[in-house]
């Protein structure tokens, strides 16, 4: 049976909602039995499904569980993510998880790979430290190095050791899987009222606890869906969100950002998914594959070193391909790397007389109306008088 776009959208919010995670053991299951958690912004995927597990993206726990026993690990002023992780680990909803990946996004994900193993000692975790050195024998060769060892401490672990062949099949899966949702990406940028925002962020997201063969089909079966329909026009601002790459803004706060006139044309959320712009190589050494992909095709994002001048640029760059009227900042309240960002960022901006606007956010933040205000001004200033 067809399924239209609000029907497969609903479906991915009934997923987006679950904090039991049904949908990853039930792929887990159907993937012979072990799942490994990672958490924002990197983790290399291929190599955890390689060994037959499931990789399982933690991004948080959104606004519907009330984080109680994780606020006594961490101060009050830290961004919400590393709070409503633990909270979901002492309460026994990651029990199904056989290990965590814990990429070097930064010192909050660092320290609470600590926490994790206080919390769950009988667990594997690796704390994934990647370069910041792009050069193939330097960042490269380290890099490599770490993929061989993840590879072999998770064939260990679920006794499934990582061939090359095994790899290279992963590698093409994810391959594919990225060319699919960059395929929806490029169908919002063209025609966002065929594909909002707040359908494809959940179409993505759910990417994150399904099998990676089963979630580009869903991509797929969602693009028909999209090109099928007849939209209704709407003469929306054209904007570009930044700095929502960790921690998730509630699907609410999209919403609304979309209610008050604004169409998100690209932006930094679930960005593990599209996390390569071309793709590694399906023949060859595959860790090598990896790491060269990653060394040389890894998005832009402020986890990355990239020298002051090129991040600014970088964003200008997407903002003219998304053809966008202005940007708004979106970061986590105490996101460092995204607040860090945004003075290079902006300092760009206004040198281009690119508009932006900025507010920063919690994932269990419920009330959005102050947001909408400010969103709605924006999109009607850009309207009224951007010469961007
Ligand atoms: S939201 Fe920002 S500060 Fe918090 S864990 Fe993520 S990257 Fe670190």
């Amino acid at each position: 049976m067809t399924r239209t776009t609000e029907e497969i959208a609903r479906f991915c919010e009934d997923v987006y909602y679950d904090l039991d995670f049904r949908e990853a053991k039930r792929s887990k299951a159907e993937m012979g039995g072990f799942a490994i958690g990672f958490m924002p912004v990197y983790a290399p995927r291929e190599i955890v499904h390689a060994a037959g597990a499931l990789p399982v993206g933690i991004v948080g726990a959104g606004d519907w569980l009330e984080v109680i026993r994780g606020d006594a690990y961490y101060q009050s002023y830290l961004c919400h993510i590393p709070r409503s992780t633990i909270d979901m680990a002492e309460s026994g909803r990651l029990d199904f998880l056989d290990g965590m990946l814990f990429p070097s996004t930064c010192d909050v994900i660092r320290n609470l790979s600590g926490m994790w193993q206080l919390v769950k000692p009988e667990t594997y975790v690796r704390y994934v430290d990647v370069p910041q050195n792009f050069d193939d024998g330097v960042g490269g060769d380290f890099w490599e190095h770490e993929l061989r060892t993840l590879g072999k401490e998770l064939g260990e672990l679920t006794g499934t050791a990582v061939t090359d062949e095994r790899l290279r099949a992963s590698i093409a899966l994810f391959n594919e899987n990225r060319s699919a949702v960059n395929e929806m990406y490029a169908l919002r940028r063209d025609e966002p009222n065929r594909a909002p925002t707040s359908e494809v962020y959940l179409i993505t997201r759910v990417g994150f606890v399904m099998d990676v063969e089963e979630h580009t089909q869903l991509v797929r079966e969602y693009i028909a869906a999209a090109r099928a329909k007849s939209p209704t026009e709407l003469d929306n601002a054209r904007v570009v969100v930044c700095g929502a790459f960790c921690e998730q803004p509630p699907i609410g706060l999209l919403k609304t950002i979309e209610r008050s006139g604004c169409f998100v044309v690209d932006d930094d959320m679930l960005l593990t998914t599209r996390w390569f712009t071309e793709d590694a190589a399906e023949t060859g050494d595959p860790f090598r594959a990896l790491a060269h992909a990653f060394v040389h095709h890894t998005v832009p994002t402020a986890v990355m070193y990239a020298p002051e001048a090129g991040r600014g640029k970088a964003l200008v760059s997407r903002v003219r391909e998304a053809r966008a009227e202005g940007v708004i900042f979106a970061a986590p309240s105490f996101c460092i790397p995204a607040l860090l960002d945004q003075p290079m960022l902006t300092a760009e901006l206004d040198r281009q007389e690119i508009p932006y606007t900025s507010f920063k956010y919690s994932e269990n933040a419920g009330q959005f109306h102050p947001i909408r205000e400010q969103t709605g001004t924006f999109a009607d200033t850009m309207k009224l008088w951007s010469v961007a």
